[in-house]
């Protein structure tokens, strides 16, 4: 289980939790956890201590359907007692199929659902002071110093291989003063790094008709231009994920370049050939793409730009695919993750024709993989000689690994500093960078 123990597990009701998925589902994992917290209940870390285990799923792709599963089942045999939630939790029927002794399924973001099931197995214990003794931005699954930001759920797109907005449904931003007053809150309690998430952050608000409401005595719109001016005010890094690549995007490129904001932007453009983009019902114009990337860097030429691909799409060429080829080599992207197409039950795309076989998909990531190490690797020259704030993640045996605004966690590279025994976990610190390789930079503490 992936989850430390409350120190109050005597004569207290014991839930044990399993969280898988994406940033997002972590988010819904704190929740469900600070929940289980401000009632009473301790949360342990073992299946054997736990009264009753609550398993936060996640239906994606069929890999992590099949993860959510195993974990279902492994919690099943080890415990016995499994409340499931999460994306899977929209496919009662196959849960059910294959564990049927589960006690209750509930879907996404439906934490009174989860307390729910929680309260008919095991009551919550009477209401001791110390109890709500917890932090005032609740219990994080990431370390002290960086947070998840979620700030809507749900999607209005319908991307062909994707089932998000059929599990997740169409999208509800959070009112713009909970997200601001649980930023505020995050930061308070020690956070140096904020990570804002969504299925799609860059249409943040258009739900709410981008309502204003007033916040520290200025006028924000319920939008992403002004969330990111609004969050630039509380002095800690920002970082987008999950950006579509709607052309307002270009609107925080002056935040970025003015420090607002980490000048860093997760912007997932899936393919570059137009019948392909077309197919996957994604906005159809590579040149634009690549003419909006050069704009950006000619604004704020430190830009990061980070973005995710799929290869072997239904009906995918070679000359298709050498056309994502050029446009990598041609966008000169910072970060890239490349995925295999995985047919996920449920998604329009599998009914296209022309499945490209599995071994030509998975040679396609292979090259396509090897081609962006290369440039990944060029990119990262120039920062060889430079100095960089960066934030660190870890210290031992005198070696620390931090982040520069170039790397979010666990998805990008890290910098790796030498002589840095007196540097403490959460810290700001500036450096010198010495080397660079493929996704990592070398740097000593700066003089
Ligand atoms: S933008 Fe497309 S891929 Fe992303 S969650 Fe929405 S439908 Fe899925």
């Amino acid at each position: 289980m992936s989850v430390t123990a409350s120190p109050d597990v005597r004569n207290t009701p014991r839930v044990g939790f399993v969280s898988l998925g994406c940033p997002k589902a972590l988010v819904d994992s704190e929740r469900i956890l600070t929940q289980l917290r401000v009632e009473g209940y301790a949360i342990v870390g073992g299946y054997r201590e736990a009264d009753l285990v609550v398993v936060n799923t996640c239906g994606f792709i069929e890999a992590a359907q099949q993860e959510s599963l195993d974990a279902i089942g492994e919690a099943l045999a080890e415990n016995g007692k499994v409340i499931v939630t999460g994306c899977l939790g929209k496919r009662a029927d196959l849960i059910r199929a294959h564990h049927p002794q589960v006690l209750a399924i509930t879907g996404p973001q439906d934490y009174a659902a989860v307390m729910r099931a929680v309260h008919a197995q095991l009551a919550p214990p009477a209401r001791h002071p110390f109890v709500d003794l917890l932090p005032a931005s609740g219990i994080k699954l990431t370390p002290r110093h960086y947070a998840y930001l979620k700030i809507s759920e749900g999607c209005n797109h319908k991307c062909s291989f994707c089932i998000i907005p059929r599990l997740r449904g169409p999208l509800v931003s959070r009112p713009l003063g909970e997200v601001l007053r649980e930023a505020e809150a995050l930061v308070r309690d020690g956070v140096k790094e904020l990570l804002v998430v969504a299925q799609d952050t860059s249409a943040y608000g258009v739900d709410l008709h981008y309502a204003a409401s007033a916040w520290r005595g200025h006028e924000y719109r319920t939008h992403m231009t002004d969330l990111c001016r609004a969050l630039g005010e509380l002095g800690v890094w920002v970082r987008l994920h999950y950006v579509y690549p709607y052309p307002h995007v270009s609107e925080v490129i002056p935040l970025m370049a003015a420090g607002r904001v980490l000048p860093y932007l997760d912007i997932p453009l899936q393919h570059a050939n137009p019948r392909i983009l077309k197919a996957m019902r994604r906005p159809a114009a590579s040149e634009k793409a690549l003419q909006r990337i050069r704009e950006w860097r000619t604004l704020c030429p430190d830009l990061t730009v980070r973005s995710t691909f799929i290869v072997g799409f239904p009906g995918e060429t070679e000359r298709e695919f050498e056309e994502l080829l050029d446009f990598i080599r041609q966008a000169e992207l910072d970060r890239v993750g490349c995925f295999t197409y995985s047919p996920v039950d449920g998604a329009d795309a599998n009914a296209l024709a022309e499945w490209v076989p599995a071994e030509v998909a998975e040679e396609r990531r292979r090259l396509f993989m090897e081609t962006q190490a290369k440039i990944s690797a060029q990119r990262l020259k120039r920062f060889i000689g430079r100095e960089l704030q960066v934030l660190v993640d870890s210290v031992a045996d005198g070696e620390a690994v931090a982040r520069s605004f170039a790397d979010a966690p666990e998805i990008d590279g890290v910098v790796r500093i030498a002589d840095a025994a007196r540097l403490q976990l959460g810290q700001f610190v500036r450096v010198r960078v010495t080397g660079s390789a493929q996704h990592d930079l070398d740097a000593i503490p700066a003089a």
